[in-house]
């Protein structure tokens, strides 16, 4: 029994139950947060805290101390994890946390567990040249998407607090610095497969794997080949994922395979942006000069990073290679026709369709090659056409999303049509559009906007107005109506950042 004392003591704040600490010791390196001189508390999410069992109370209190590292909560096992990844087609063999710290695991009130981790927490083994530092840019970045991913409905790590630091962060310039905790169904990722694939450590392989079946997949132990099964399983995961990625106009920016959880969780939130004119080669990471993680390229580039987690299972999948190889190409390529599928149902869903018919692929497409020819606004095309649908006044404000808005007749007839021969009221169809086309996306600008205040002023009033906004994204909130709109050209952010 804990007695008040002991409940009240600083750090008891976490029910923590580890597992990852107990896996092999090649798998991480134990490792302490370095402290920092003045941690200052910016956001705690109570919601999420309440979530996890948390003592949202002791967190008010000590947040600060914390989510900072300065202390320790009782019963946190500090690591950082082990990885390797291909970053942009290249192989290193050796990343892993070197600014992030898992103080450990919870199991929330739904029974699931998450990992708790501090990100810019300090230097770890995995640091290479780096500071182990975060900036309060890319952290304030993080938190507001991530929690948007979540409003909408998308898998993703989520944000449970931010602190500054007191310090300053050396970049281009010099910044202040800054803590993100982050919570995620779990942090293993491709390259922490490709970690011991690349050292031929099989045995390392198979223990992950069995981990995360265990964590992940616990109903694929009875299946007949596990190994084969898990990789089916997170192809389903991620082809549903990225699916979801593309009916918001979500980039991520960075899909390195070090960035990709075997959970099915969007993570590492760097130069990632939401598109405003739809265009499918639309590219906004600055780092990103080819565009190779453009926005019609995500679905291929998760092919080619499940490609890269199914050679490190061989060996597990069948001791025969050759049979390892037919069986994991099998997957691979069922992969395209599992993403068309998940796509597919949801532009469906977009365009208010609730039966099925052979050419609304066609009709979808014709949509898409309209937008990007005129020029309209991914988000606000759909969210208008939602409105139409239960609304004929509406027509106007839906054309007016085009650059010549009389254009948009022709596929207005083809819609109409169609839905003549889908059976729903059409107050239904309106709601039902409503609830998958969201009103308001973390815009890029906005997002600008409010980092800006906090890094130049101190002032955290627009962050906190944005995450407002953003945690109702398919409710009209017609106060926020400004934050519905795209940019201005001269409010136009082209390009982002990873900041790390
Ligand atoms: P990311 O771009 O955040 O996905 O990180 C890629 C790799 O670089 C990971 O191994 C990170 O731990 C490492 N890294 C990024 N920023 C830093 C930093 N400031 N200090 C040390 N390592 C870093
Ligand atoms: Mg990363």
């Amino acid at each position: 029994m804990t007695s008040v004392l002991e409940k009240n003591r600083p750090g008891a704040a976490f029910p923590f139950d580890n597992s990852y600490a107990g896996l092999p010791q090649r798998f991480f390196a134990p490792q302490t947060p370095t402290p920092v001189t003045e941690p200052w508390l910016i956001k705690l999410n109570e919601p999420l805290a309440q979530e996890l069992g948390l003592d949202v109370e002791a967190l008010r209190r000590d947040g600060a101390a914390i989510f900072s590292g300065n202390l320790l909560p009782e019963g946190a096992a500090p690591l950082a994890m082990a990885y390797a990844g291909h970053q942009f087609g290249g192989f290193s063999p050796v990343l892993g946390d070197g600014r992030a710290i898992l103080l450990g695991e919870v199991v929330g009130r739904n029974g699931r567990r998450y990992d708790i981790q501090l990100k810019g927490a300090g230097q770890t083994p995995f640091s290479r040249r780096g500071d182990g530092r975060a900036a309060l840019g890319p952290v304030l970045r993080e938190y507001i998407i991530s929690e948007a991913m979540f409003a909408l409905g998308i898998p993703a790590t989520r944000a449970l607090a931010a602190v500054t630091t007191g310090e300053p962060v050396y970049r281009e310039e010099v910044l202040p610095g800054a803590v993100f905790t982050r919570v995620a169904a779990s942090h293993i990722r491709v390259g922490t497969f490709q970690f011991f694939a690349a050292r031929g450590d099989t045995d390392g392989v198979r223990a992950l794997a069995d981990y995360v079946i265990d964590r992940h997949y616990p109903e694929l132990k009875e299946a007949e080949n596990p190994y084969l099964a898990l990789f089916e399983a997170v192809s389903e995961r991620q082809a549903a994922l990225i699916a979801r990625w593309l009916h918001v106009g979500f980039i991520h920016g960075v899909m390195n395979t070090d960035n990709m959880t075997v959970s099915g969780e969007t993570i590492d939130f760097g130069p990632c942006a939401f598109m405003d004119s739809y265009n499918p080669a639309t590219v906004f990471s600055s780092i990103d000069q080819h565009g190779r993680y453009a926005y019609a390229n995500q679905p291929a580039i998760g092919q080619w990073n499940l490609a890269r987690l199914g050679e490190t299972l061989l060996p597990l999948i069948d001791p025969d290679q050759d049979g390892a190889v037919d069986k994991a190409n099998v997957v691979i390529r069922a992969y395209g026709e599992r993403f068309q599928a998940h796509w597919l149902k949801g532009m469906r869903a977009k365009i208010g369709l609730a039966g099925e018919e052979d050419g609304d692929l066609e009709l979808v497409q014709a949509l898409l090659a309209l937008m990007q020819a005129q020029t309209a606004d991914f988000t606000l095309t759909f969210r208008r056409l939602s409105d139409l649908a239960g609304d004929n006044a509406a027509e106007p404000a839906f054309a007016a999303s085009f650059r010549e808005p009389e254009t948009s007749g022709e596929w207005l007839a083809r819609w109409r049509e169609r839905l003549s021969r889908d059976q729903q009221a059409a107050t239904d169809r309106a709601a039902a559009m409503h609830s998958v086309n969201p009103a308001f996306i973390p815009r890029n600008h906005r997002v600008e906007q409010a980092i800006e205040a906090a890094v130049e002023s101190g002032d955290f009033s627009l962050f906190e107005t944005l995450l407002e906004v953003l945690a109702k994204p398919y409710d009209d909130q017609p106060d926020f109506a400004a934050y519905g709109e795209p940019p201005q050209p001269h409010e136009r952010v082209l390009a982002t950042f990873c900041g790390t």
